[in-house]
């Protein structure tokens, strides 16, 4: 070190003496000296000669004293010029030098960043792909594969580099088909797309869908480099379908679900080859089991039931849960001798004790069944004569089989009964709304409110919307319920407004018979376009069933929602009512994960990777979530683990009062 300080000191020094300005001030210096010099030994010299007259010398030393100091300045001034003017001209390359060089870094200095950039964002790419990425060189040579690779073949980067390379990789009797394709590639310009196939470390063979490409024309070390892209075709597909069995399926029974039973009948009934049977079976106290051993027994026990079902009917029947309690069991049709004593059969194995911590149960169904063509001619009409039949089997007190008859509806006395309620209740001014807030689940900040109608009966009692709503369906008295709820949830919103609440969101529920009824709508929507109010901050809940039929008119209805700035939820999603599908079909903003979904979220042996993939999705294709029916603090920490941003459900609060909502609201606000 020391040594080295020293040298540096030294070769400072003799470089300065090689700078040429040193030069030219010994230059300066020396003629400066020489004429310094000579005028003091010869001027007096040479002024005595001239003037020896003592007193006139002395008059004229003064004079040559000035003379001395004119010639003087007139030398320094001349040498100084000469040599500024170089040095001027010296110094303007320079600088002109200089101000290049500094553009030339600042561009570097910008490329740099960019070139860091590109190689991170090329590194996460690599890093992250759930592709196989691996590049190669001229002579075939595997120089990387990236982790998703390593995990896909179960060969380390290492491995493959040291080792036999692809020969590892590409099936025997592919071999010589890759070295075809390999000169293939070397000779494109463009990627090349082919099917090959890998044999991973422990002898499984994958196949693969290949996209390779020259990746360098000259790479640092002289050669052409390469990269090859494969998709593991069968992860993909198992992928895709786990998502559409999500759709379909039900997850606690794993049976189809009520929208994969409704197009089942749907395709049956176009199919136009044969006529069938539809059982609805309801158990009849089930609600029993639930209230008195609790939810997680109950979903024993349907797991339990639903695989009973299955056990026991014929292999061409198709059965579904279309719902809580409810099961459906498509049946091809013979006679109606044949269908009563399938049903009878079966229920002989789901009529029995069921028996679960040390407590027993005994278990009985009522069935309603409908014949096609005979009862309906549309899926939604045979669905509900099943409904119609069920009840009535239980009206008739229970544990039996009833097949639907044209005079049931009126003698359904649930269904006469509740319309003409419904109807009272309507005049009578007993419904009223009640309000869910909403949570964002990361700040527990209030972000909105669902509004849920309640129907308080003079006599009968709180009824639930899970009973009246679809009976106002059936009825049609669900439009004139749905314009009360509509005027009710905008009143109450422009107060809020008012009082400065207008931040939080307005989420209504719009059946879809509303939706697909072009007068009513308009009816609906008229109401809703008379309030003042910001309906940036509305959000319209929509449920899918088979019942859109006209998807054209009912995009264009959701359409003129959204010009306003309102915006649409799916509702119920999960259960099978919702569907990927729908998501890409209609304009939607917003995903309700359905209650049912979140409880299989803490499920034992439930895939919550695929939970997880479905957030992902979500949030992939830039939907809101918001999550329902959060009971457990353990649901909201894995929904906040898997970014689910927002929920509502029974551990943030239950569905409040006006009067709480208000209460909350002051609290909320200190
Ligand atoms: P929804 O739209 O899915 O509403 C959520 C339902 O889940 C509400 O039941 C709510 O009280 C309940 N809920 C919320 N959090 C939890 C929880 O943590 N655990 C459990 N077990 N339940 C929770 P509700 O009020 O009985 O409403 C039932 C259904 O009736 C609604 O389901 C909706 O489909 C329909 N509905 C309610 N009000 C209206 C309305 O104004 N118009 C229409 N068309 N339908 C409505
Ligand atoms: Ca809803
Ligand atoms: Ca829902």
């Amino acid at each position: 070190m020391m040594k080295d300080a020293k040298l540096h000191k030294k070769n400072k020094k003799s470089d300065e003496k090689n700078m040429p300005y040193i030069f030219d001030a010994y230059k300066v210096a020396i003629v400066y000296a020489i004429f310094g010099g000579l005028w003091i030994l010869l001027s007096d010299k040479i002024l005595g000669f001239i003037f020896p007259d003592l007193k006139t010398y002395k008059s004229i030393q003064t004079y040559k004293g000035v003379l001395y100091v004119l010639i003087t300045t007139l030398l320094v001034y001349e040498l100084l010029r000469r040599r500024l003017k170089l040095w001027h001209i010296e110094y303007k390359k320079r600088e002109e030098a200089f101000q290049e060089l500094k553009l030339i870094n600042e561009e570097l200095v910008k490329l740099d960043a960019e070139l860091t950039y590109q190689k991170k964002l090329n590194e996460n790419i690599i890093m992250e792909a759930p592709s196989i990425i691996i590049t190669w060189d001229d002579t075939g040579r595997i120089l990387s594969i990236n982790p998703f690779g390593e995990k896909l073949t179960g060969y380390t980067e290492e491995e493959l580099i040291n080792g036999p390379g692809w020969k590892l990789l590409v099936p025997e009797e592919r071999f010589y088909m890759a070295i075809d394709t390999y000169f293939e590639i070397k000779d494109m310009d463009e990627a090349l797309i082919y099917d090959g196939a890998v044999i991973t470390k422990d002898g499984r063979r994958v196949d693969i869908l290949w996209s390779s490409k020259t990746l360098f024309q000259q790479s640092d070390e002289g050669g052409k480099k390469y990269v090859s892209i494969g998709t593991d075709l069968e992860e993909r597909k198992r992928y895709e379908e786990k998502i559409k069995h999500m759709a379909y399926y039900d997850t606690l029974t794993n049976l189809p679900n009520r929208l994969m039973f409704e197009q089942m009948v749907s395709k049956h009934i176009r199919d136009k080859d044969s006529s069938f049977a539809i059982a609805y079976m309801d158990i009849d106290n089930f609600k029993n089991i639930n209230d008195s051993i609790g939810h997680k027994a109950g979903d024993v026990f349907l797991k339990y039931f639903a695989n009973t079902i299955l056990e026991n009917v014929e292999e061409s029947a198709f059965v579904a849960r279309l719902g809580g309690d409810e099961f459906a069991i498509l049946y091809k049709y013979d006679s109606k001798e044949g269908i009563l004593e399938k049903v009878e059969s079966l229920l002989k194995q789901t009529n029995r004790i069921w028996s679960h911590d040390n407590r027993l149960f005994y278990i009985s169904t009522s069935v309603g069944i409908v014949l096609y063509p005979e009862n309906g001619d549309n899926t939604s009409e045979l669905l509900m004569n099943a409904d119609i039949a069920m009840y009535a089997s239980k009206r008739e007190g229970r544990n039996r089989i009833l097949f639907y008859k044209s005079d049931l509806m009126e003698e359904n006395s649930r269904y006469g009964d509740m319309a003409n309620n419904l109807q009272e209740g309507m005049d009578q001014q007993q419904f009223y709304l009640v309000y869910q807030p909403q949570y964002n689940l990361y700040s527990k900040e209030l972000i909105g409110m669902e509004a849920l109608l309640r129907w308080e009966h003079p006599s009968e009692g709180f009824i639930s919307p899970g009973d009246f709503i679809p009976i106002a369906e059936r009825t049609g008295q669900i439009y004139r319920l749905e314009r009360w709820v509509i005027r009710k949830a905008l009143e109450q919103r422009s107060i809020w407004e008012q009082q400065g609440y207008g931040y939080i969101q307005t989420s209504i529920n719009l059946s879809t018979k509303t939706l697909t009824s072009a007068i009513n709508f308009a009816e609906w929507e008229q109401i809703l376009s008379e309030y003042d109010v910001d309906y940036s901050k509305i959000i319209i809940e929509i449920t899918e069933t088979a019942d859109i039929l006209d998807v054209e008119n009912v995009i264009g209805r959701l359409n003129i929602l959204k010009k306003r700035g309102i915006r649409i939820a799916l509702d119920d999603f999960g259960t099978g009512y919702s569907s990927l599908n729908y998501l890409k079909k209609f304009p939607i903003d917003i995903i309700k994960l359905d209650r049912s979904f979140i409880n299989a979220i803490t499920e034992e042996g439930v895939d919550t990777l695929l939970i997880k993939n479905i957030l992902k999705l979500a949030n992939d294709l830039k939907f809101e979530v918001i999550a329902e029916g959060i009971e457990t603090y353990e649901q909201m920490q894995l929904l906040v683990d898997y970014n689910c941003e927002s929920g509502q459900g029974f551990l943030l609060s239950k569905p409040l009062t006006v009067e709480n909502i208000f209460n909350l609201l002051n609290n909320y606000n200190k």
